[in-house]
């Protein structure tokens, strides 16, 4: 076992050493992301354009390029208290077991009832929505993670909370539905009878098991159709990467606590969000010129937006019925093979990552569905965390470049992040023990047919 006196096992911040603000990355970026556009009119979305579906202030900080230092307010701070500072842990057994000299972190995030970090956005949205003085707000989920951390932050300020489940989750994840009941959610299989576009797609496609394009249609439907409520969404957009900043400046001050300066940092990237959040000031650094970092965005093989997808201008959602966002995208009618990282399987990506990538300041790297679970047992034996199937994905590149040290000698500082637990994907871990999880990789056919049907835009 190495030294563990000078670096904890676990390095938690103070009370007062804890982010007062959030660090809004786009200010430094030379290279903006390119804004939101209306999917009819093909202009720039203004605020008043934003307005009816997103709070106030949410649309502000979306819109917002150049501030870099945006305050926490202190109903927030207090809410993050309860479950933050996260670990930042050494894999002391982790590194053993590899045999590896790299010296590897990871940011634990799954520390709360929700079990991953979408908690930080969460109350960040349902506070706004409070102050603004709305009745409640209405979203959508897939796998379930989001909607279980948007019910907790709602019943928190007292905000009434629709959620829209994908149908085919809502029957096979019955107590992901019910931990959002117990918090005073309500939960309507999607698509359901109470908007126009479910009663649509019902009467087209009768049976149909949903899809998470459908339900973000309806709960846009019913944001914008019900008086004193407003959408939300838990991850892709600017706002939820500034949220999310919580998650990199804690890291940052721990390791500054102990002068590590990390090499690489890791991170799984479905929409963006943690990964946005967990690089935001080590890339700001890296932008103002003053450090340099290697940084990993990991991605399912069946989903890979990054690594095989195009810069274009695309549809947020299936319905088509958001804005277009200029992103690295596999087309927004491509439905991914079921695979069990329901956090990854969006088709496309946060445009402010997608514009750090277009520039080289990033990496991608997309891995197997079962080399996903392998990295995942592996982790859980010695470091004892069951991890949610999405956070897999970074430990199993963590583990690939730890190796990798190991063959060059290499003693490199890795940090990744563990973006939440697992217990609710034990069907998927089933499945992988059994034997029966498959590896399904799009064929570059299939990427181009659904390429022809971005829309066109320029
Ligand atoms: C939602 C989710 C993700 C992926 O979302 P990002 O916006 O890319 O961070 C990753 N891990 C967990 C545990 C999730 O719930």
């Amino acid at each position: 076992m190495k030294d563990t006196t000078t670096i904890p096992y676990k390095i938690y911040l103070e009370e007062n050493e804890m982010p007062k603000s959030w660090y809004n990355l786009r200010a430094d970026m030379k290279n903006k992301p390119a804004p939101l556009m209306h999917p009819g009119t093909h202009e720039a979305m203004t605020a008043a354009d934003l307005a009816p579906v997103f709070c106030e202030e949410l649309v502000q900080q979306e819109l917002d390029d150049t501030t870099p230092l945006i305050e926490i307010p202190q109903e927030i701070r207090d809410f993050y208290k309860m479950y933050r500072p996260s670990p930042l842990v050494r894999a002391y057994c982790l590194e053993e077991k590899l045999q590896t000299p790299a010296k590897i972190y990871y940011k634990f995030e799954g520390n709360n009832t929700s079990g991953s970090h979408k908690l930080n956005s969460a109350i960040a949205q349902a506070y706004y929505a409070k102050k603004q003085g709305l009745k409640g707000v209405t979203t959508e989920t897939g796998a379930g993670q989001w909607g279980t951390a948007l019910s907790m932050a709602c019943s928190y300020f007292g905000l009434d909370c629709k959620v829209f489940m994908v149908k085919v989750s809502y029957e096979q994840k019955p107590f992901r539905r019910e931990v959002m009941r117990t918090y005073g959610a309500s939960v309507t299989p999607s698509p359901s009878m109470e908007t126009a576009i479910g009663r649509k797609i019902l009467a087209e496609h009768p049976g149909t098991t949903g899809s998470l394009g459908c339900a973000i249609s309806e709960a846009v439907e019913v944001a914008t159709s019900t008086p004193g409520y407003r959408y939300v969404l838990g991850s892709v957009l600017n706002q939820v990467l500034l949220h999310q900043s919580v998650i990199g400046l804690e890291t940052k001050a721990a390791l500054d606590k102990y002068g590590i300066k990390p090499d690489m940092i890791i991170g799984c990237a479905g929409g963006g969000s943690n990964l946005g959040g967990l690089i935001a000031p080590f890339m700001g650094e890296k932008l103002r010129g003053e450090a340099d970092y290697q940084i990993i965005a990991v991605e399912p093989a069946s989903c890979p937006s990054f690594t095989r997808g195009t810069f274009a201008y695309d549809f947020c959602d299936t319905g088509m019925v958001c804005p277009l966002a200029k992103m690295y995208t596999l087309g927004s009618g491509f439905i991914p093979a079921p695979n069990h990282a329901g956090g990854l399987r969006y088709h496309g990506m946060s445009t402010t990552l997608s514009q750090l990538y277009h520039d080289g300041l990033m990496e991608a790297r997309a891995v197997k569905q079962t080399d996903v679970f392998e990295a995942a047992e592996q982790f859980a034996r010695v470091e004892g965390i069951l991890p949610a199937p999405e956070s897999a994905h970074a430990i199993k590149v963590a583990i690939d470049e730890a190796l990798k040290c190991k063959e060059t000698g290499e003693e490199k500082t890795i940090v990744f992040g563990l973006t939440g637990t697992g217990y609710f994907d034990l069907v998927a871990y089933q499945k992988f023990h059994d034997g029966l999880m498959d590896d399904y990789i799009p064929t570059d056919e299939e990427l181009q047919a659904s390429f022809a049907k971005l829309p066109k835009v320029e």
